[in-house]
């Protein structure tokens, strides 16, 4: 892989000979230069560096404001910064270290320390850039299903707990859909696990078709499937909810699955700020209503109505029409 190295030092000499030594052993495919701190941060705001070489002494802005600006700057922690002290200066050297430089070199520099030593922080750059790469691969696998590629259910319990906070503090609604597929088991006893494995497939892929950008799509068990749609009203939801419905319908299945219909059942709640409701309780009203969808005939959308209560003599659910829209 490509990697590049800045170099901060007033001196173009000494810019010149680093860059020359450096250039000999082909560490770097790109080197960067600047005659102070300020050049210097500008230029690793511009480009990724791998390693900064930086003189203390320079007029304007000096090698430790460099590093305190550097500091500051959470996202650039990871880039090693030596040091190019002078020979007697065990004073600055350990301010330099304790400043966060990762190592020194003495000025006039030995050739060979300055490649050595760059090696090893270069190295040491490597490696936490891999390991930062596979702690982000790890999360994203830990948040995802195998199967369908959508969130997980831990992802989605952690996802939907944070929108309800969100919303109770910013006020508005926030709605809930869960998804049952009708009969799902006969598919697999008809066709095998591996096409009930494509069905889910194809299910998720037209879940995420039907919901905008900062909704959530998760599977939330075998063939149930859950949307978190944040600021979205009752009515709102509803009507995502008989999109959904009517577009698994309309589903085409092809090879040995063609020919098949798919329907679904479906739960849907709202929640808006004032509510006092926990997560589990929120998904409990969503999955009353899929129960109740499931119960009336399936291929419908039934909802849990906050308007109702018990007082009216209405079991709090409400279903939408089912004509095709
Ligand atoms: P209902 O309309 O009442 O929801 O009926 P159903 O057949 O869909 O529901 P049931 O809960 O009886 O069956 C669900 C089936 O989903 C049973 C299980 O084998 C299947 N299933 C669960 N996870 C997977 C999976 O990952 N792949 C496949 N192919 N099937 C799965
Ligand atoms: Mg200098
Ligand atoms: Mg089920
Ligand atoms: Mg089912």
């Amino acid at each position: 892989m490509p990697s590049s190295a800045l170099i901060i030092d007033d001196s173009v000499t000494v810019r010149e000979q680093i860059i020359r030594t450096l250039e000999s052993f082909n560490l770097f495919s790109r080197y960067y230069e600047a005659e102070d701190g300020l050049e210097g941060f500008k230029k690793l705001l511009s480009a990724p560096v791998d390693v900064i070489l930086c003189d203390l002494e320079m007029p304007r802005i000096d090698g430790f404001k460099f590093l305190n600006m550097l500091k500051a700057r959470p996202d650039l922690q990871d880039v090693p910064v030596i040091i190019l002290t002078g020979m007697n200066d065990r004073e600055r050297k350990i301010k330099g270290l304790e400043l966060g430089a990762s190592d020194y070199i003495t000025k006039p520099f030995d050739h060979e320390e300055l490649v050595a030593r760059v090696r090893v922080h270069l190295k040491i750059k490597k490696l936490q850039d891999e390991l930062k790469r596979s702690n982000e691969l790890l999360l994203e696998l830990s948040n995802t299903d195998h199967l369908t590629g959508l969130f997980n259910r831990r992802y989605m319990m952690e996802a939907l707990e944070k929108e309800m906070q969100r919303s109770s503090r910013k006020g508005g609604s926030l709605s809930l859909i869960i998804l049952d597929i009708d009969h799902f088991k006969q598919v697999n006893d008809r066709f095998g696990h591996l096409q009930g494995d494509v069905v889910l497939q194809k299910v998720a892929l037209q879940l995420q078709k039907e919901l905008r950008k900062y909704d959530c799509a998760a599977r939330y068990g075998g063939e149930e499937f859950v949307a978190i749609l944040p600021d979205s009203t009752l009515k709102d939801a509803l009507l995502v909810a008989e999109r959904i419905r009517h577009a698994l319908q309309g589903i085409q299945f092809y090879a040995e699955l063609e020919g098949i219909t798919l329907t679904a059942s479906l739960g849907v709640a709202s929640f808006s700020s004032g509510q006092s409701m926990g997560v589990d309780s929120f998904i409990k009203l969503a999955d009353d209503a899929l129960y109740r969808a499931k119960t009336t005939g399936r291929n419908r959308v039934v909802f849990y109505d906050p308007q109702s209560s018990p007082d009216h003599n209405n079991d709090g659910s409400g279903t939408t029409t089912r004509s095709p829209l």
